[in-house]
């Protein structure tokens, strides 16, 4: 317990708090910006069981933000949840983590969701949040939303069956190009970090049973207007996921191909089950240009794109938002 002294003399947790905490398994998906400050402070705070899921690949233009990693993940091209769960485990061996280098999508969501107390949203799309928000309110586990662009973020708990849903906050998904992004609008780390501390905040208040604690609304805040809100957020009468209980976004999505938020890239996600043996798949490319392989993913440039393949069969393709280019790529190069 010393090592959580600080924590456990703050009484509106103490001891007893702290072994809720211990007690506790948390899932983090993504560890962009929010995620690595999600699993930083949760992590460090003493959770027993953090789950860390990532889909993605450290480069240089995350170190801005995302806290976990730093130029020798770049340079290994680690997988996020392989660096983060590196860092962590040497900041606190005392926590069980479980990295998974995976998308996450309807296909598995609900697997990712089952087994824990808590599911905290360090995404950077609606598409996954509405996967998170049929997952969770299906299986009545709480989740944090947590939103971040430019200085301006949000952050809203969910608790199924006590409060609004996600769906009740934003109504239905937005469409493609509607909303600002971290790619056209940029983002300031000190926000990240404040909207990632809100959340964990509302994560170990839920962890440590006290959720008489809740913010009871969605949190806003702007870093650069120095303004911060927080607005009641009723429940839709009408709501398609936690009142009407329909969990459509769980159903198959039928492209398999997704524009990945910031990046210029697309990543293409094969059937669940799907495997891709990368030794093999070096083999097989290494006639086309240098190959970079490590026990995490393989890397090849073809046709003015960067190809990263995985061993799940999934694909990051680097140099286009192009679905259909990205697409044609995937079946020349990796087969379909
Ligand atoms: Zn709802």
């Amino acid at each position: 317990m010393s090592r959580y002294a600080k924590q456990v003399l703050f009484t509106p947790l103490g001891k007893e708090g702290q072994e809720r905490l211990g007690r506790s398994r948390a899932t983090i998906i993504g560890l962009g910006a929010l995620g690595s400050t999600l699993a930083n402070h949760l992590v460090r705070a003493g959770v027993g069981y953090v789950r860390l899921c990532d889909r993605d690949f450290v480069e240089l233009d995350n170190l801005q933000r995302q806290v976990l990693y730093d130029e020798d993940d770049v340079k290994g091209n680690l997988p996020k949840a392989a660096a983060a769960a590196a860092k962590l485990s040497r900041i606190n061996s005392e926590v069980k983590l479980d990295p998974r280098v995976c998308d996450v999508n309807h296909a598995n969501a609900e697997e990712l969701a089952r087994d824990v107390d808590i599911v905290l949203d360090g995404t950077d799309n609606f598409e996954t949040r509405f996967v998170l928000n049929d997952a969770c309110v299906k299986l009545g586990r709480p989740w944090v939303y947590g939103g971040c662009v430019g200085s301006y973020g949000m952050v809203m708990a969910v608790l199924p069956g006590e409060g609004p849903c996600f769906a009740c906050l934003v109504g239905d998904l937005p469409a493609p190009g509607t909303s600002a992004t971290c790619d056209t609008a940029g983002v300031l780390n000190m926000a990240v970090s404040i909207v990632a501390s809100f959340q964990a905040n509302e994560a170990i208040k839920i962890l440590a049973g006290r959720r008489e604690a809740l913010a009871g609304g969605l949190q806003t805040l702007d870093v650069w207007q120095n303004t911060s809100q927080l607005i009641r957020v009723p429940r839709s009468p009408e709501c398609p996921v936690c009142v009407k209980r329909g969990f459509r976004h769980l159903e198959s999505n039928p492209s398999g191909a997704t524009s990945l938020c910031g990046r210029n890239a697309v990543q293409i996600t094969p059937p669940p089950g799907s495997t891709l043996d990368l030794a093999a798949a070096e083999k097989r490319l290494a006639p086309l240009g240098q190959v970079r392989r490590n026990a995490y993913l393989l890397k090849v440039s073809v046709d003015g794109c960067e190809l990263t393949l995985f061993p799940d069969a999934r694909a990051i393709i680097q140099g286009t938002h192009d679905l259909a280019r990205a697409r044609s790529l995937y079946a020349k190069y990796v087969g379909s």
